[in-house]
C-alpha cells in the first residue's frame, strides 16, 4: 500500500511541470484532457475551460449514485528571493523532498490544488468496482471562481461531490462562508499643499493574514491605524496605499502627508502603544520620516471623506458567523480605490453587510460597486460527513466536522445544484499561497484511503449506513 504515496506524487510532478497560474489553464487543462482519455475516460473542456470527464460505471453497477470528484487547476504562484527570476507563465516548479514534507524551490507548491487533481487521477486508475462518475477540474479558483460560476449545472446532476479542495487531513468540511466583492471609488481634487513639512508615515508589523481564516484574532487593520494616525495628525494627504488583496488583511499601509505639527514622531508612537494596548499586535511599528514636499495633496473635503469611508466601513467580526476586510487603497490618477470584502453565513448577514457597505459609501461620498456575491455554503445535515467520519474511524482516525469562514468553490455547486450532497476535504497543505507552501507527506495515503472507502462503500451499497454500521462489527 506504501505505492499510493509514490504513485499520487508521480501524478503530481507531471502537474507541476505545466506552468498554471489563475486565467492561464490552456496547458494544464490541454494536459489532463489527454490524461484522462488515456485512462480511460470521456474527457472535454467545458465553454469557461473547465476539464469534465465522464466514467462510465461498472457494468451493474449503472443504477448506483453518480459521484462526482472535484478539484482546481490553477495556482497562487509566488516566489522568493530563492528564486527571483522566476516567470509563472513558462516556468516549471522544481520539488523538493525530505522525510516529512514536499515543497517547491523558492516558488508556491501548487500543492492547493494539484494534489487533489493528482489524488483524483491516482483513484481513477486504481479503484475497483464504481458506478457512474463524473471529475471537474475547474478554472480560476484562486482569484474569481469564474470555473465553479460558470459550470453549466447539467454537469452537477449527480447524488454526491466531493471537493478536495482543503488544507487539512483531519478535517471534513461542510460548510463555508459566502462573500461579497466591493469596490470603492471617488473622484479626488487636487490642491498645493499649505503646511510646511512632509512626512512620509509608515504602518508595518501587523499581523495581516487571510481574512477568511484569521479574521476573528484580535488583530488590526493597517489601513484603519493609518486612518486614525491621519485623523490625530492635522494634516494634508499627499498619498495613502495599502494592503495586497482584497481577502487579505493588511499588515502595511503608507502615506505621504503634510503637517505643522512638531511632534509627529511622539504621536506616531502614541498611536502603536494605544493599538497595542487594544489589540494581539505586539510588532506593529508607526514610523514616520522627513521627505520631499509633494506638488500636490488631496482637498480637505476629499481628506475627510477619506477617514469618513475609512471609518464608517466595518471592519473584522461584525458577530460570530459574518466579518468584513478592508483589504486595499490606493490612489490612481484622480480617483481614491479601495476593495472591501464581508464574509456570511447566511442570507441576512449577507443583506446586513451588502446595507452596511452601501450606508457607510452613501454617507461618505463614495462609489459602490458591489458584485455578484459568491453564496454561502451549509449542508444542515450532511450523509457524506457522517459516512466519512465512520470510516475514519473503523480506518483509526477521527475526523472533524468543520465549516470554514473562507470561500470554497462548493457554494456554486450547492447553489447550482441543492439536491447535491457535497463535502470538501484535502491532504495537509501548510502555508498555502506562499513560497513556504508544503505538503505534509503522511497525510497522502490516508486522504486517499478515506476517500477510496467511501467510494467503494458508495458503490456497493445503496443503503451505505447499515453497510457502515456491520463493516465497525467485523
Ligand atoms: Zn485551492
Amino acid at each position: 500500500m506504501n505505492n499510493i504515496l509514490t504513485e499520487v506524487l508521480n501524478e503530481f510532478e507531471q502537474i507541476a511541470r505545466i506552468p498554471r497560474p489563475s486565467k492561464h489553464e490552456d496547458k494544464i487543462a490541454n494536459y489532463l484532457v489527454g490524461r484522462l482519455i488515456s485512462i480511460g475516460a470521456e474527457a472535454f473542456c467545458d465553454s469557461v475551460g473547465n476539464v469534465i470527464a465522464e466514467i462510465e460505471p461498472t457494468p451493474g453497477l449503472e443504477d448506483k449514485p453518480v459521484i462526482i470528484m472535484q478539484a482546481h487547476m490553477d495556482m497562487v504562484c509566488v516566489n522568493s528571493n530563492e528564486r527571483s527570476d522566476y516567470n509563472p507563465m513558462t516556468d516549471e516548479i522544481n520539488l523538493i523532498k525530505d522525510e516529512h514534507y514536499l515543497r517547491a524551490v523558492g516558488t508556491s507548491l501548487g500543492a492547493d490544488d494539484g494534489m487533489g487533481i493528482a489524488i483524483i487521477l491516482y483513484i481513477l486508475q486504481n479503484q475497483q468496482e464504481h458506478g457512474r462518475q463524473r471529475v471537474i477540474f475547474t478554472v480560476d479558483e484562486e482569484v474569481g471562481m469564474s470555473g465553479a460560476a460558470g459550470l453549466d449545472k447539467k454537469y452537477l446532476d449527480g447524488n454526491y461531490l466531493i471537493n478536495i479542495d482543503s488544507e487539512n487531513a483531519d478535517e471534513l468540511v461542510i460548510g463555508c462562508a459566502g462573500s461579497l466583492k466591493i469596490e470603492l471609488s471617488r473622484n479626488i481634487e487636487w490642491t498645493k499643499p499649505e503646511l510646511k513639512s512632509a512626512y512620509k508615515i509608515n504602518v508595518t508589523g501587523l499581523k495581516g493574514g487571510h481574512s477568511g481564516e484569521v479574521i476573528h484574532i484580535k488583530h488590526t487593520n493597517a489601513i484603519k491605524v493609518m486612518a486614525q494616525v491621519i485623523e490625530q495628525l492635522n494634516c494634508e494627504v499627499a498619498s495613502i496605499s495599502g494592503g495586497r488583496a482584497m481577502n487579505v488583511i493588511p499588515s502595511e499601509c503608507e502615506a505621504v502627508i503634510i503637517t505643522d505639527s512638531d511632534n509627529v514622531n511622539e504621536i506616531c508612537d502614541k498611536a502603536a502603544t494605544a493599538i497595542k494596548s487594544h489589540y494581539d499586535e505586539p510588532n506593529i511599528k508607526i514610523k514616520a520620516v522627513s521627505t520631499d514636499m509633494p506638488n500636490k495633496v488631496i482637498s480637505d473635503k476629499d481628506k475627510d471623506s477619506l477617514l469618513d469611508v475609512a471609518g464608517f466601513l466595518m471592519d473584522g467580526l461584525y458577530d460570530d458567523e459574518t466579518s468584513a476586510n478592508i483589504g486595499t487603497i490606493q490612489i490612481i490618477e484622480d480617483k481614491i480605490h479601495l476593495q472591501y470584502m464581508p464574509r456570511f453565513h447566511t442570507k441576512h448577514g449577507q443583506s446586513v453587510m451588502g446595507h452596511m457597505a452601501a450606508e457607510a459609501a452613501r454617507r461618505s461620498g463614495y462609489d459602490i460597486n458591489i458584485h455578484k456575491p459568491s453564496p454561502a455554503w451549509h449542508s444542515e445535515s450532511n450523509s457524506l460527513s457522517q459516512l466519512m467520519t465512520d470510516i475514519g474511524l473503523k480506518q483509526g482516525r477521527q475526523l472533524t466536522e468543520r465549516i470554514i469562514h473562507g470561500g470554497l468553490e462548493c457554494s456554486f455547486f450547492s447553489q447550482k445544484n441543492p439536491e447535491l450532497t457535497i463535502i470538501s476535504i484535502g491532504t495537509t497543505n501548510i502555508d498555502i499561497h506562499s513560497p513556504k507552501e508544503r505538503l505534509l507527506l503522511s497525510s497522502v495515503e490516508p486522504t486517499v484511503n478515506l476517500l477510496m472507502e467511501t467510494l467503494s462503500v458508495i458503490n456497493n451499497v445503496n443503503d451505505y449506513t447499515t453497510k457502515v454500521v456491520s463493516l465497525g462489527e467485523n
